[in-house]
């Protein structure tokens, strides 16, 4: 997300990244912490050290920056920003997406492991129960950023995050057979458990 960052701010908790409340989300934005900057005239990624520990404690301290969620390379996940409110993640589209940092390089170069992309198809499910999102609308930053940086005679996109080997395919595919089973009916319930239910209700 951030060309630099900084790990030793100071301020309260939790909260000074988190904006106004809103009453729906209807978009995902995916992020990885690595973003390109431009080094002595060469692009350069400014690394993913740690945890989503670590990268929770940054963004819920970060005086604008925001997030709602973090997911490290070992899987954990952990929340930021509450889903009902605004977070600084991706400019002109925060309104009503939520933003999913992955802590990662995002240089197109380092893997994605199964255990982040895993804990990713979960989240993404998670939040699509509690949220209208078409499977269109999960995006990565780069899809909704198409703003440029000139590095040595050469124009680079200021955002590339996932990046070029993000698994998009399978991302999407897992998530969508998710939402087919949550999309069934409930299967009708057998008369003995029907009467337990009703008895345990009266
Ligand atoms: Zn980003």
């Amino acid at each position: 997300m951030t060309a630099a960052v900084v790990l030793t701010l100071s301020g309260p908790a939790e909260g000074t990244s988190s904006g106004a409340r809103r009453e729906y989300a209807d978009s995902i934005i995916v992020h990885t912490i690595g973003g390109p900057s431009c080094e002595a005239g060469k692009l350069a990624f400014s690394g993913a050290p740690g945890d989503a520990q670590r990268w929770k404690e940054f963004f819920d301290r970060h005086p604008f920056l925001g997030i709602h969620w973090v997911v490290d390379r070992d899987g954990l996940t952990l929340a930021s920003t509450p889903e009902d409110r605004v977070a600084n993640h991706a400019l002109d589209n925060n309104a009503s997406s939520i933003g999913i940092e992955l802590v990662h390089e995002g240089d197109g170069i380092e893997p994605f492991g199964k255990r982040q992309i895993d804990a990713l198809i979960g989240l993404l499910k998670s939040i699509r129960s509690r949220h209208q999102v078409p499977i269109a609308n999960i995006k990565g930053h780069s899809e909704v950023d198409a703003r440029t940086f000139a590095c040595g005679h050469r124009l680079y996109r200021t955002k590339m995050d996932p990046g070029a080997n993000f698994p998009w395919a399978r991302v999407r595919a897992a998530v969508q057979s998710g939402s087919a089973l949550v999309a069934k009916p409930a299967p009708s319930l057998q008369p003995q458990r029907r009467k337990q239910l009703g008895a345990r209700l009266w």
